[in-house]
């Protein structure tokens, strides 16, 4: 880790998509702030960036690295490292990274993300983002057509097979371990031409480089080549304690996450959230517009301080 001054206006927690834009926005209003990120983004494992206006298709690493030069070109410091705590001290805030060293600001923006937890079936964590997946609008067209199983966890997996039946003619839907379909779900299930296959689900069958199949404990195997499962979405908080800041159960019931307003802004005055941290479902476009939008909103938190602060010490000339 290099070039981390010792204070700044703005400490940006994280520096993925919804990171790297609040700095933007706040090393273009001339705020000095650093990015401090442990270099995990959440899709790393994806080829590339999709349904993102203007950089369909991007790899991930890429589109970053074009987010780091552009917050560099306007004097924002981007850091490696990893925030292991912060804490409130005095009328700012002190960000402790592993390792020791200690930076201090007036405001914080933590963009962290999310982990996605899996189910414990071998094969998926291995495949995950690549022909294991989620999210129809992240690769659905890149699986269009192909062997789909979709594994149940929940209740929202029945939405998941109804989504990616819309991009392919072959799913089949896995019951694994979650509760049996009701009546109406099932109906759904039928009338869109997705199977049902019952029993828990062993492991992934995986040949070269690629799945073909799903083995069931039974030891039945169900050829596949894609396979798509929800993942439970826990937001990276755990260093936010000493704010008394914690991830809380999300109300789709889909993971945690910080609570905060619609501007980004979270129960302890100073601290912002943007991105999946906060907001679970958000796409790289969506974890880009609340990071901008929180930048600006702390800008303008600054701006009005600042005016506080010239207006008390002006008074204070003239009275002396
Ligand atoms: C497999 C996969 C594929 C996806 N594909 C797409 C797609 O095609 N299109 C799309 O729009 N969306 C896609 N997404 C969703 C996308 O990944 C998220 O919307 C996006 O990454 C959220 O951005 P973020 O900035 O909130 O978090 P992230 O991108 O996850 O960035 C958070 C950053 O914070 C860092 N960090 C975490 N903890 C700390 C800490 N304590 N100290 C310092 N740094 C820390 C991490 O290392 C990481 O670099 C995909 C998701 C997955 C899982």
């Amino acid at each position: 880790m290099t070039g981390l001054q010792d204070s700044y206006d703005v400490v940006v927690i994280g520096g993925g998509a919804a990171g790297l834009s609040g700095a933007l926005m706040l090393a273009r209003s001339r705020r000095s702030v650093a990015v401090i990120d442990a270099g995990a983004p959440r899709n790393a494992p994806a080829d590339g960036v999709h349904g993102f206006l203007g950089h369909d298709g991007i790899p991930p690493a890429d589109l970053l690295a074009r987010g780091r030069e552009e917050v560099r070109r306007y004097g924002g410091h981007v850091v490696s490292g990893e925030v292991a705590d912060a804490v409130a001290d005095g009328e700012s805030f002190k960000v402790v990274l592993a390792g020791g060293r200690a930076v201090r600001a007036r405001r914080l923006l933590v963009t962290t993300g999310l982990e996605d937890r899996l189910p414990d079936v071998p094969g998926l964590r291995e495949r995950w983002g690549r022909d294991v997946v989620h999210c129809p609008y992240c690769h659905g067209w890149e699986v269009r057509e192909r062997r789909i199983g979709v594994l149940a966890t929940g209740p929202a997996s029945v939405h998941q097979a109804l989504m990616f039946q819309q991009l392919s003619d072959d799913v089949v839907y896995f019951t694994h371990t979650a509760a049996p379909l009701s009546g109406e779900d099932a109906e759904k299930l039928a009338a869109l031409g997705v199977s049902v296959v019952g029993g828990p689900v062993r492991a992934l069958e995986i040949g070269g480089d690629a799945i073909t199949g799903v083995r069931l404990e039974d030891g039945r195997v169900v050829e596949r080549d894609v396979v798509a499962v929800a993942s439970r979405m826990v937001a990276r908080a755990g260093f936010l304690g000493g704010l008394g800041l914690r991830a809380v159960e999300h109300p789709s019931g889909g993971g945690e996450h910080v609570p905060a307003d619609a501007a980004g802004r979270t129960a302890v005055a100073g601290v912002w959230v943007a991105g999946n941290v906060t907001d679970l479902m958000a796409q790289v476009g969506a974890s880009a517009a609340a990071g901008a939008a929180a930048g600006a909103q702390i800008n303008g938190d600054l701006v009005a301080e600042d005016a506080r602060r010239a207006v008390a010490a002006r008074r204070e000339a003239a009275s002396g």
